[in-house]
């Protein structure tokens, strides 16, 4: 077959240039297959996109009981799985061949890398795309089935790296001041291919523990420093008898765990000089973790240089708190007055395990994580719980240091700090104070025993009355954050324990939950006392009529860290790929947002008057959306506000969008949320000319945005869904992260910000912008 000639002759690749034709074709397949067959599953990660070749296929949308909703027949030169490449979702259909038929598979990556230096082929692929998202949002059952295809995919958040395209090996590095852990993943095997832990390295105790798919050993051995430790590790993984790999370059990439990443690091980053100097910059924040960290990443540097690598911050997860979460009550003029640093304000931490074990529970409930709010108790000898809403961290019990939050193996948690001046009036030097709180507080500051559950467990068994109140203070604490946090996310979905006593102390997760009953949470005795976990595994542990799901999930910082690094690469290499006049040029109007209502028919209705219309006052931007004559009166608790303009077309559910500024003057404290998610969100009283109403939810502050085509997005080389940075452009450009870029046909390329954070930078409506870069995505 010459697949170049049969290209050239199909309606969406005779655009494309020899060169292109060739590019494609090197890194697709040529696939056959019989009558009967599927050739993709509904569910599967979008990986590639299908021409037809020869033959004929059959698209199938089913219902839940596999009644045919939708059909179409692919013949020669059709394609399929554009869709999932463009918004990330699964595959929402089964394709399956009618006739025996030949088909390429082009990988997403490549596809959209010709596809993006190619305006006319671009062209000719984004219209059918506008088409089938067309076909897709005018008929709500295949818009459901759409929807429902992340429940038909058992791994919707990659935490199995069901996306990579070709397997691929990487070395995940956790460097300590006397200590390295490493762990090798293969992306097509569920468990790491090998894991070790060199440990009292520089010290005449040091040793080598290697556990493999074939066998585990523990070597005395001298390792007096990192570069020696380096090479441990490296014999061991290359080692013939219990080695995963023949040569050290067999390792496609690395990923590094780093403490701390300031406020400069809100995701993974690849590294590169830059990178090097903000974790250097960020050494004063954690002095004992950030050189070792970054001692490691230059030492893999040498060992395997041209090989991608990825830095995974244990305080990026936290970084999109709302300030009334991140900063302490002290002077925000710190520097001006005091000249001390600025950097005193809280960052979390734990947020690698706090991320990964919330997507975990979030497919075992074959939920969006998007769409639930999740406390997670991540409970080991450091431990730290944290609020879940929607995806995003909201806020989490270990600050600037991990001191804070709750009780600890050896950390205090929580303390007056009057009680460190205290200590320091007393007498005691900064380095004793530091030692008390970090080294000998916490269970056992309490006991005098020991810094493990287990022992105080036992110990309190015996009757030792320390221990029996260290057991209550640890979970008395944890129980008043799970009640404030419940109060911070307006209720929860669930609720997850997490790393070593979360996951085995059933004693400790019963008294915890006991008493919480009236918060929806109800554990199961039976259950709690049955779950066992492992890693990859979940257990529920709720009683049946539980309003929260009560889950149990194995920590996996490394696996996290493993797909964080295959993430960061991937989104690397599309950033490189997007079209460069695209970049250079394409500016992106921004516009700014006041307080303004959606509302639904029976709304309207009740506020304006039977039978009465929208009346437009000017045209937006978007189609088919404009500003309503109609004003409406906003009332809150503490106040009210009026002329609140109503914005067509009138919607499936009423939707109030207002600013920070305007929560405030309201008494209402509404989330920040992409337009349309309002479950838990804030409620208010509209006044209207004809009656009121009164939401019980519906009040958002929306989260910045881009409205943007399907044209737009293949030539950034960006998904539906994808969180982007942003530059505001200028004379000094204004930088905005968590951007939440929305892709439809109908839309028109904008840039929307609420009116606080454009008055705070002194931004006008005429400003435009430019993407810097993609921060993350839910899928690759
Ligand atoms: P780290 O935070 O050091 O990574 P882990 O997540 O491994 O630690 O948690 C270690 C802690 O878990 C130990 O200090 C121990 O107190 C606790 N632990 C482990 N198993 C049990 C158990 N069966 N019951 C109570 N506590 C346990």
């Amino acid at each position: 077959m010459d697949l170049k000639a049969f290209l050239t002759s199909t309606h969406y690749f005779s655009d494309l240039s020899d060169s292109e034709l060739n590019t494609l074709i090197e890194a697709s397949t040529v696939e056959e297959c019989r009558p009967g067959q599927k050739i993709v599953s509904r569910g599967q990660p979008g990986r590639f996109l299908f021409v037809l070749i020869t033959g004929k296929a059959e698209v199938n949308f089913t219902d839940t009981l596999g009644a045919k909703l939708f059909s179409a027949t692919l013949k020669s030169g059709d394609v399929f799985g554009e869709m999932s490449i463009m918004t990330g979702e699964p595959e929402a259909a089964d394709v399956v061949a009618v006739e025996p038929s030949q088909y390429i598979a082009a990988p997403r990556d490549m596809f959209s890398q010709v596809i993006v230096g190619n305006p006319a082929a671009l062209h000719k692929i984004a219209a059918l795309i506008t088409k089938r998202m067309t076909q897709k949002e005018q008929n709500e059952a295949l818009l459901a089935q759409y929807k429902s295809s992340r429940q038909d995919n058992p791994d919707p958040y990659d935490l199995n790296f069901s996306s990579a395209l070709k397997p691929a090996k990487i070395l995940v590095i956790n460097c300590g001041s006397s200590s390295l852990k490493y762990s090798l993943f293969d992306t097509s095997n569920p468990t790491p291919l090998i894991e070790g832990l060199i440990e009292k390295i520089g010290t005449n105790a040091s040793y080598h523990k290697v556990k493999s798919q074939k066998s585990e050993i523990k070597n005395e051995t001298a390792v007096p420093d990192f570069p020696k430790a380096f090479l441990e590790m490296e014999t061991a993984l290359t080692d013939s008898t219990i080695g995963a790999i023949a040569a050290f370059d067999e390792i496609d990439a690395v990923g590094h765990r780093v403490v701390h990443g300031g406020d400069k690091f809100k995701n993974s980053a690849v590294i590169t000089d830059e990178v090097i100097e903000g974790i250097r910059q960020c050494i004063p924040l954690a002095p004992l973790h950030n050189p070792y960290n970054l001692a490691g990443v230059e030492e893999m540097r040498k060992h395997l240089p041209g090989k991608g690598a990825v830095a995974v911050f244990d305080t990026a997860f936290h970084q999109n708190m709302p300030e009334s979460a991140y900063l302490y009550a002290i002077s925000r003029d710190l520097g001006q007055i005091y000249h001390v640093s600025e950097n005193i304000r809280r960052y979390g931490f734990h947020g690698t395990n706090h991320n990964y074990v919330s997507l975990t529970a979030a497919t075992y409930l074959k939920r969006s994580v998007r769409e639930l709010r999740i406390i997670s108790c991540h409970l080991g000898n450091g431990a730290s719980i944290c609020a879940i809403d929607h995806g995003t961290s909201v806020d989490t019990s270990m600050g600037m240091t991990p001191l804070e939050g709750l009780a600890m193996g050896t950390r205090c948690g929580d303390i007056d700090p009057g009680a460190l001046i205290y200590l320091l009036n007393s007498g005691l030097s900064v380095k004793e104070v530091d030692n008390l709180l970090n080294k000998e507080s916490g269970l056992k500051g309490l006991t005098g025993l020991s810094n493990d559950m287990r022992e105080i467990l036992d110990a309190a068994d015996s009757g030792n009355d320390r221990a029996k109140t260290a057991v209550s203070l640890f979970c008395y604490r944890l129980k008043k954050y799970i009640a404030a946090y419940a109060a911070v996310l307006g209720g929860i979905d669930a609720l997850v324990f997490t790393a070593g006593i979360g996951e085995n102390s059933a004693a400790i997760r019963g008294r915890v939950c006991h008493g919480l009953e009236n918060i929806g949470l109800v554990i199961s005795k039976e259950a709690n006392e049955k779950a066992k976990v492992k890693r990859g595994h979940i257990e529920e542990i709720s009683a049946a009529g539980s309003q929260i799901k009560i889950l149990v999930v194995a920590a996996d910082e490394e696996r996290m860290i493993a797909r964080e690094t295959l993430h960061a690469l991937n989104i690397a290499k599309v950033r490189e790929a997007a079209a460069p006049e695209v970049k250079a040029k394409r500016q992106i109007p921004v516009y700014i947002t006041g307080h303004h209502v959606h509302l639904c028919e029976k709304d309207f209705a009740t506020l304006f008057g039977e039978g009465k219309t929208l009346t437009k006052k000017h045209q937006l931007r978007q189609q088919l959306s404009f500003v309503a004559e109609e004003t409406l009166t906003l009332s809150g608790p503490l106040g009210k506000i009026e002329n609140v303009r109503v914005v067509a077309p009138l919607k499936t559910e009423t939707q109030v969008e207002i600013s920070r500024t305007e929560e405030f003057k309201l008494g209402i404290d509404a989330p920040v949320r992409v337009s349309g998610d309002l479950e838990g969100s804030a409620s208010i009283t509209l006044e209207g000319p004809a009656g009121s109403v009164k939401l019980e939810s519906g009040v958002i502050c929306a989260r910045r945005h881009i409205h943007m085509t399907p044209a737009d997005a293949l030539s950034y080389g960006i998904r539906d869904h994808d969180i982007v940075s942003v530059a505001v452009l200028g004379r000094k450009d204004v930088v905005f992260s968590d951007v939440f870029v929305r892709v439809n046909p109908n839309y028109t390329l904008e840039l929307h910000l609420d009116t606080d954070e454009a008055n705070s930078a002194a931004i006008s409506d005429a400003a435009t912008a430019r993407i810097l870069e993609i921060q993350s995505r839910a899928f690759i």
